[in-house]
This record gives C-alpha cells, structure tokens and sequence, in this order.
C-alpha cells in the first residue's frame, strides 16, 4: 500500500522528515534505520535535495533484496508516490536549443525545472520537486503551452540545467553577437551570414572555445569513437558513433558550426583557411579524470561546406586485455602460443573497424618487454607508445610500409609491427623479415583467416615462402553485447540456429536473451562490443595444403579439422552464453562461410 503525502500547503518543498516516513510507510526503509536517522533532529538543509541526502546513506532496499536505495531508486519512487511519470535525462535525445528557448536560466534555476521536450502545444518539464508547483500556471501562460510534468533526480537535473543553459547561451552568443537577444531562427539566414562576414564569428571566440569543451567532454561521456560535424543547407548536424552506430547529437546554426570548425581546426594545428581541399590533423587533450585522449582529424569539402570528423582514440580503449576484448580461454593459450614464437609472421584480418589495431596494440604491449625492441610502421600512427619504436609512413618523402621495414631491420628490432600488407613490396619485405629472425605482426583485408593464404599468394609471395614464415592467421569481428541492465530471455528460431551452427551441435545449455532497451543504454537494447576470433594456426598437416594451387575452401576445411573455430561458430557461442544476438552475429560474419 502506498501512503499519501498530504500537501502541506499548495506548493511546498519536499520534506526531508515526510520523505523518510513515507519511505517506511512504504516498507522501503527499516524503522530502526530512519529512527536513528532522524534522531539528531536532522533537517533539510534548503540546497541538498532531500533525496541526495538519503541517497548517500546507501540504505538496504527493504522491498528489493541485494538492492539500495539509491538516487535512481528514490527519483523512481517518488514519481510513483506522486503519481507521476519517472524521467531519465539522456542528453542525445534533448533538443537543447527547443527546451532552452521554453522559459529563461533564471526563472528554470529559481524553481528547479528543465524543459525537455516541446511539442507544437505542449512541453514536457523535469522536475525533482512534484509538490512545488507554484511555476506552473505561470509558465503555461507565458508559453500558452501545456504542461506536463515528469520526475527526474536532482542531480542530473542540476547538471543538465546548468549544461544546456551554458550551451544554447554560447551557441547563441556566437549566433548574434550580442547577448540575451534571441535565437535568430533559420529564417535570419542572410542575417546570419552578414554576421560571419564581419568577421565576429572567430574560432577563439570564448563562446566557440566553450561550445568545443562541451562537444568533446559530451562525446567521451557518451563512449563516442567518432564525432562529425556535417554541414547541411541551412544548419550543421553533429553526429557521434557509439557502438559502432551513428547517432545524431545536435542541430547547430551553420554559421557556429562553421566557427566550432575552425576552432577544431586550429586546435589541430591545420590551415584554416583553406576549406577546398581535404586535410588531416591531430589534437591531444586531457580529460578531466586526467587520462589523455588522440583526437584524429579529417576534412573533407562538401556541397554546403567543410565536413569534419574527430575520430577518439582512447589509450584506455585501445589497450585492453585479453578478456575484456572476447577472447575465450582457447584463444588466449591459442594466440599467446603464436606470438611467443621468436620469428614468424602473424597476420591479422577483418575490415576497417573490426578491432584489429586493438589486438595488436594489447598484444604488443603484453609483449614489449625492456629487453625486447618492439618497432612498428604504421600509417597513421593511432596510438603513441612509451616502449615501442614508432614510425609513420609518409608517402610524399617516399617512406611507405616496404621501405620502412627496410629501415626497421638495420634497427636491431625483434618484433616489428606493419601497420597494414597490400602490395608485393611490402609482403616481401616483412617475409625476408620473418626469414631473418624477427617476429612480424601486420594486417591484412580478408573476409575469414584461410582467405589471407589465397590473398598472398595473388599479391604475388610464392606458397613455399608462406610455408616457411607464417605462424598463424586470425580473423576478427566487433559485434554489440546486450545491455546487462535489461536484456531479457528470450528464444532463437531453431531453423536460423541450425543454420547458425551447422554442422555442428553447441554442447551445453544455451541461454538466449533478447535486446530490450533501457537508460543504461539509450533503449538501444545494447552496450558496448565483443570481439569474435577465428584463429587459424599453421600445423604440419595445414602447411601440407598450402600448394600453389589449394584455395580458401581446402585451407578453411583444414583448419576446421585441426581445432580452428569459425567466426559465426564463435558468434553463436557468444549468442548462447547470452551475451549477443543472432542479428547482431549475423551483421558481421562474412554472408556464406560454409565449409
Ligand atoms: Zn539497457
């Protein structure tokens, strides 16, 4: 049974006294807690939400075993009590310049209150007080809008409010120059670009510098690898790729947009006045917890302007070990028994954005030991290494990925990373490298490990020199994990598992979950990604096969026999411990790896 708050008077605070009695009422809170609590004639302090308070004694939930009481569970609690919808502010999903434009900074700051969502005659308001109303009437008359009111707790709310206020107001600012005037809409379009001619709009604007500081800390807060900023007709759309899948962000006048650009760009140390041609550039920075991220720039010119895209490396992301990337127990002892050979090529494949540079980077890092000398070329460089010999390929002085083995090998190394293998020059020279005593680790792009032995033999590297260097090849794919926060069980179509599967019979128990959607993950029903491995280790009996006329099919079949696991095997092993789907499985697997 739920008790009833009684409003003391119409508009009141909530009350840190009521709150804990409710919570008992309730049985959410064990009496002999609350007593205590209450005893030192505790009161509510006027600027720590009642809520906040609680919420930091990490009270035992008394209705959820295992649970506490924490922020979220009271918000959630206290929109049932008052009979209101329970809100969770997920800041890609506000339209910040509508909700801004509802009421001002000061009016949504005195009463605690944050538009976030307007509708043509509505506009739904966030507030962590649902007793306090005395804003209400007022604010449907000055907007002659309806309101409804969702719970939300005081803490985002106060984040967000002070967050979407500072930027609309920035962005704003360096729309009209002025303060405190309003957003000029898109149909100021000539207005707007008056403005950019006179030069006001300046990448070192402080408005901009703020704008920036915000997109870059939202972008890490949100796990984002890629930030892009596309100029359209009439605005500019800031998208970032979580996940792997793009999602839009934010709207911005083109003019600002243009201006955040050039600040990007200098910060990039790139020539900013040049806008036609396409240009690269890095930016290193530091995040507030201290750790340092690469940013990699790129433009390119369009028909409504320059395009920008930051692409984040996260060293954090980039390294990681070997069971936070999906390796199974096999694959570790699998790929520690490769790497640890003294000389060889190992060769990873997969297209752009599999992980590969991750596997390397983590495997390297395991091995560059202070009396190993781990050198690498790459093109670009993603990630600087303290113990590792780094060099960039640079075509325009003539040093690309062949002749940068060249120079590697008179560089005393004993593991040399290739950035990348797709011509004869450079097979060649990372097979003499092999052949010389040196552990070789490169890329390559194929769709499965058994296509790579096919694939460099038509670059042109005769099958007994495969033969003779290469250790192994592994084929590798991301695919999205379910969210832990609320996947739910749910069942496989037996036909497409048999098809999943086959030939093969999954041994053990397969537990299936389904995608369902919540905060946690923005209702995608996912949360980051896992890697699937198909390791393929050279044996006598492979080595046997590769002849100069032996294909995929026969070196797959092969390896099959000799303990390899394909990629949609390694998939549906993921999908049975519940971990992922069979769509997701079924987006990355190469479309018709039949034995
Ligand atoms: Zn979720």
């Amino acid at each position: 049974m739920q008790s009833q708050i009684k409003p003391i008077t119409p508009g009141h605070h909530l009350s840190l006294h009521q709150v804990v009695k409710d919570l008992v009422a309730d049985g959410r809170l064990a009496k002999d807690a609350a007593d205590q609590f209450l005893i030192p004639a505790r009161s509510s302090k006027l600027d720590i939400h009642p809520l906040v308070m609680l919420a930091q004694q990490e009270w035992p939930d008394q209705q959820h075993p295992g649970n506490t009481l924490n922020l979220e569970a009271l918000t959630q609690w206290l929109a049932k009590k008052a009979g209101l919808p329970y809100f969770r502010i997920d800041p890609l999903k506000v339209d910040v310049t509508a909700v801004t434009a509802v009421t001002s900074h000061a009016y949504a700051s005195r009463y605690k209150i944050l538009p976030v969502k307007v509708e043509a005659n509505r506009v739904v308001i966030a507030t962590a007080e649902p007793y306090a109303r005395e804003w209400e009437g007022e604010l449907a008359h000055i907007t002659g809008l309806q309101i409804e009111r969702v719970i939300t707790n005081p803490v985002d709310l106060a984040r967000f409010l002070d967050e979407f206020y500072s930027v609309s107001h920035s962005i704003r600012r360096a729309t009209s120059g002025k303060e405190d005037q309003a957003i000029p809409g898109i149909s100021n379009f000539e207005q707007l670009v008056e403005l950019g001619k006179s030069g006001r709009l300046d990448a070192n604007d402080q408005d901009i510098v703020q704008i920036v500081d915000w997109l870059l800390q939202y972008a890490f807060d949100q796990r984002a690898s890629d930030i892009h900023m596309e100029p359209r007709r009439e605005k500019g759309n800031i998208r970032f790729r979580i996940d792997g899948v793009l999602q839009h962000v934010y709207d911005m006048p083109a003019p600002v947009m243009t201006a955040v650009t050039s600040r990007i760009k200098v910060l990039g140390r790139m020539d900013v006045v040049e806008k036609r041609r396409p240009q690269d550039g890095r930016i290193k920075t530091k995040m507030h917890t201290g750790d340092e991220i690469e940013l990699r720039l790129s433009t390119m010119p369009t028909a409504f302007g320059e395009k920008l895209v930051l692409r984040i490396f996260n060293p954090e992301v980039l390294v990681k070990d070997f069971a936070a990337l999906g390796f199974g127990e096999k694959d570790i002892a699998g790929w520690n028994q490769m790497v640890t050979q003294p000389h060889g090529i190992i060769l990873v494949t997969g297209p752009t954005g599999s992980g590969k540079t991750t596997t390397l980077y983590s495997t390297l890092k395991q091995l560059a030991k202070p009396e190993v000398n781990v050198c690498t070329v790459e093109d670009p460089i993603e990630m600087v290494v303290s113990n590792f010999n780094q060099m960039q390929v640079q075509h325009n002085i003539g040093v690309d990925f062949a002749a940068g083995i060249r120079t590697l090998l008179r560089q005393d190394p004993d593991i040399i990373m290739v950035g990348e293998i797709r011509d004869r020059e450079t097979a060649e020279m990372a097979i003499q490298a092999a052949l010389t005593g040196h552990l070789v680790l490169s890329t390559l792009h194929t769709n499965d490990s058994a296509s790579a032995i096919p694939r460099l033999r038509e670059i042109g590297i005769p099958a007994y020199l495969i033969n003779a260097t290469l250790l192994g090849v592994m084929a590798q794919r991301l695919t999205r994990t379910l969210c832990p926060h609320c996947k739910q069980p749910g069942e496989v179509d037996a036909d497409v598992w048999a098809a999943l599967t086959s030939p093969w019979k999954l041994s053990g128990e397969a537990r299936f979950y389904q995608p369902v959607g919540c905060d946690e993950c923005r209702n995608t029903g996912y949360l980051g990604r896992s890697g699937l491995y198909e390791m393929l280790k050279m044996t006598p009996t492979l080595r046997e096969k590769i002849q100069p006329d032996s294909d995929a099919v026969a070196i797959r079949k092969a390896g099959i026999n000799e303990g390899m696991t394909q990629l949609r095997i390694a998939g549906a092993k993921k999908i049975a411990m519940g971990l992922t789907t069979v769509e997701e499985v079924l987006k990355v697997v190469p479309p018709d790896s039949e034995i």
